[in-house]
């Protein structure tokens, strides 16, 4: 039998994808997570390179390699402690963009 009381306790205990990646980057560390991301980088490049919007197969392969690179920049931002900075210049260069397209009349 399921109890309701036990499902609340279990989804509270659960950590959530945020935690997860913490504790694997905690576990395997910065140089072998740097190496990890450069590897996932190589293969988000061939994917791009390969997608092809008359196969949907490549799509999905798109997705994956851009949910791998994700996956490693999260931790690698989180290892080093910038997260923020990453944010900041995101705003910035986003920013910069939105000008230069002003400028040029585009917008
Ligand atoms: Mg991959």
């Amino acid at each position: 039998m399921i109890y309701i009381e036990n499902i609340e306790e279990a989804v509270k205990a659960a950590p959530t994808r945020e935690q997860k990646l913490r504790m694997i980057a905690d576990n395997y560390g910065l140089s072998c997570q740097m190496y990890k991301l450069m590897e996932e980088c190589g293969e988000l490049v061939t994917a791009s390179a390969k997608y092809d919007p008359h196969d949907y197969r490549t799509g999905y392969h798109l997705a994956e390699e851009i949910a791998d690179v994700r996956v490693m920049i999260e931790q690698v931002e989180y290892l080093l402690s910038i997260h923020g900075t990453v944010q900041e210049y995101m705003d910035q260069k986003v920013d910069r963009q939105i000008g230069r397209m002003r400028e040029a009349g585009m917008l």
